[in-house]
């Protein structure tokens, strides 16, 4: 473990730069902390901090000038990843016929920075959708292969996060480059950071850095274990996806829909979801025409249209659909839950549904049933 001081941080913002990334990570934009393009630490939300809880989500100013002293925001790394609007291919015409080219453009190498031991594991399920079967998403495997991860321990959970429950932090352990524990101590502003793949380690090479010194390790271990003792959620997953398989009609299904609105707000929110729809469009000669793939929701009475009709015509029909596929179905579909404990849907569902909650509700009038997996 190294340590690299807050006056050398700007260090790292040039290296990752040198190296050819562009670089994204947490800013201040219209009062919440969103991921966009930085270009130096002073784009950084320094000293600003969210407080989070069903259907709310607020700025406030710290008493320090931490850079990273929030939790999760609106945006999730998925929009980079999977961006919200993606051209397929474009078809000119040509003569009698049209020629079509397909959408190949090679993105810019990006480096994340300040990724949360929950978005790591996010980031893991959607390479799993998008890169883990029989058909590979090629637009997302070109943009994840040119992704370095730069991960933060979560030193401060907020009021939504839990993400003890589903196994998923604070600490960020695999699937990264770099990892950062930022340090305050009274004037003392300083990062332990640790390498997680050669790149990080071709990083840290080039890093102002200090060794950590013995009992340094246990500072870390002290505050991530504070972390994980204040969760601000939990959820009891034993036999979850029986719990859910076996209640179809349960009647909280029946009270979570008399508050949704169906506005699909916690699908966009969410890091895992992956629901998309394709739309072609031509210009007004009818000479060119595209085709997009935009995201979409199973919260859209649309997107469970089949012909003839809409299968999940009703919210409770398509509010049970989103809960079941997360922490049910998507283990049969993928091996992994389908959710990673962020908060995300808690903080921004505007009717303040809460998943854990929903699922306390079902979980309390069942029969005790043994432990399986
Ligand atoms: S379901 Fe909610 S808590 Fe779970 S990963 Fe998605 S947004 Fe986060
Ligand atoms: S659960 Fe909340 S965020 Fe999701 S669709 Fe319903 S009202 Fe919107």
């Amino acid at each position: 473990m190294k340590i690299l001081e807050r006056n050398n941080f700007h260090r790292l913002f040039d290296v990752l730069k040198e190296s050819g990334f562009d670089i994204i990570g947490p800013t201040l934009q219209d009062q919440a902390i969103v991921y966009d393009h930085l270009e130096g630490v002073e784009d950084l939300p320094e000293g600003w901090t969210d407080e989070q809880a069903p259907g709310k989500y607020r700025v406030k100013k710290r008493n320090d000038k931490a850079l990273f002293g929030y939790v999760v925001g609106p945006t999730s790394w998925k929009k980079f990843l999977y961006p919200p609007r993606q051209k397929l291919w474009s078809a000119q015409k040509a003569g009698s016929g049209f020629e079509v080219a397909a959408e190949e453009g090679v993105p810019q190498k990006m480096a994340f920075l300040g990724v949360r031991s929950c978005e790591l594991a996010a980031i893991a399920v959607q390479d799993k959708i998008f890169c883990g079967g029989s058909f590979v998403d090629p637009h997302y495997k070109k943009r994840r292969e040119n992704v370095f991860l730069a991960a933060v321990n979560c030193a401060e959970p907020k009021g939504t996060c839990f993400c003890v429950s589903m196994n998923t932090g604070p600490r960020a352990l695999g699937g990264l480059d770099l990892s950062l524990t930022e340090m305050i101590e009274g004037e003392r502003h300083y990062f332990f950071l640790r390498s997680g793949s050669a790149e990080g380690e071709k990083v840290l090479s080039r890093l102002p850095l200090k060794d950590a010194e013995g009992g340094q390790q246990k500072k870390e271990d002290a505050l991530l274990e504070e972390a994980r003792r204040h969760m601000g959620r939990a959820m009891d997953t034993r036999d979850i996806k029986r719990l859910l398989y076996d209640n179809p009609d349960h009647p909280q299904w029946d009270k979570a829909a008399e508050r949704c609105l169906s506005c699909a707000n916690c699908t966009m929110a969410c890091p895992t979801c992956f629901c998309s729809t394709v739309e072609d469009v031509s210009d007004l000669t009818g000479e060119h025409a595209e085709r997009w793939r935009k995201w979409d929701s199973c919260f859209s009475l649309e997107f469970s249209y089949i012909h003839g009709g809409n299968v999940r015509q009703s919210t409770k029909g398509r509010y049970r659909q989103w809960m079941t596929h997360k922490l049910a179905s998507w283990q049969d579909q993928f091996g992994t839950s389908g959710c990673v404990g962020c908060g995300r849907c808690i903080s921004w569902c505007p009717a303040g549904i809460d998943i854990t909650e929903e699922v306390k509700a079902i979980r309390a009038d069942q029969p005790a049933r043994a432990e399986s997996p």
